[in-house]
């Protein structure tokens, strides 16, 4: 065996001793949004505490990957939105594709993230790409379950699809329920193929609507914080045209370009 490989299997060894050290979480619920997007409900074997819009560190075998929590704090199980990232390009995506329930992944004990909430503005300006949308779900659950008030939040949702947006009933009914506190605007970037028919809703890239959206709900940066998740490419593009007007960009970026 070449030295270089030998040091790669080294690696996996030591991953994978690690990995079978960590606490397990078992998967109790799935639900196949589309071909390539489902939710999954994991219960951890151990307490697991987070804040609402940290992520979470999953593994199986020797790999391990970071997801962004759906379910809020008090929630017993915890929610993910997972794309699967097709072989051979994806790693643990296709694994998790292939998880029974009843079956176990690891996941480390500590929460990590500093993608929150900063309450000392009043007014949230979210911004996601499908997946994305994770740690902002999170955020409302926990704001509505509290029964906090006295903020206002503009979440923005892109998708090449209509059928990708899987918390698109929740976050009506949120924004149906407290009118004065949640706006959602999904926007599907395929308006004219056939698996968008009917759909009336918003049109074009996420990114391409924020401005809009800025002018319309009238935000300003003095009292405004910005977020966006997901793509690393709308990030890009939302903090170019959000950063020149002043505002701040909080950013997850769940992949490099
Ligand atoms: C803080 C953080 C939070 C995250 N939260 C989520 C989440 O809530 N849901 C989720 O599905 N993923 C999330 N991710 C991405 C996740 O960690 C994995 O990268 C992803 O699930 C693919 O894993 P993989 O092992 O199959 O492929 P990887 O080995 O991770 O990636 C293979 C290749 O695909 C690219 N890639 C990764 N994800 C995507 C994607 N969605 N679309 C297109 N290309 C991609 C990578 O850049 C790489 O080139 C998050 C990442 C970070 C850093």
């Amino acid at each position: 065996m070449e030295q270089a490989d030998a040091k790669v299997v080294e690696r996996e060894r030591r991953m994978r001793d690690m990995i079978a050290r960590l606490p397990r979480a078992s998967l109790v619920e799935r639900k196949d949004i589309t071909e390539d997007l489902i939710l999954i409900k994991l219960d951890p074997q151990a307490p697991f505490d987070f804040k609402p819009g940290q992520y979470c560190t999953l593994g199986l075998e020797s790999v391990e990957r970071a997801y962004s929590i759906v379910s809020a704090p008090h929630e017993p199980q915890i929610e993910l939105f997972v794309e699967l990232v097709p072989l051979p390009d994806g790693v643990l995506t296709p694994m998790i594709w292939d998880l029974k329930i009843g079956d176990t992944m690891s996941i480390r004990p500590r929460a990590k993230g500093i993608f929150t909430m900063d309450e000392s503005y009043r007014r949230h300006l979210m911004v996601a790409t499908v997946t994305g949308i994770a740690p902002f779900m999170s955020i409302l659950r926990s704001y509505l379950h509290r029964e906090a008030g006295g903020h206002r939040f503009y979440v923005l949702q892109g998708a090449s699809y209509h059928d990708e947006f899987a918390y698109r009933e929740e976050m009506e009914e949120m924004a149906s329920a407290r009118p004065d506190t949640v706006v959602y605007v999904p926007t599907v970037s395929r308006p004219n193929e056939e698996r968008n028919a009917g759909w009336t809703g918003a049109r074009g890239r996420v990114n391409s609507i924020v401005e809009e959206c800025v002018d319309r709900f009238g935000l300003s940066p003095d009292d405004t914080m910005v977020y966006a998740c997901g793509h690393p490419g709308m990030i890009e593009d939302v903090k170019e045209r959000l950063d020149p007007k002043g505002f701040h960009v909080m950013e997850e970026r769940y992949w490099k370009q």
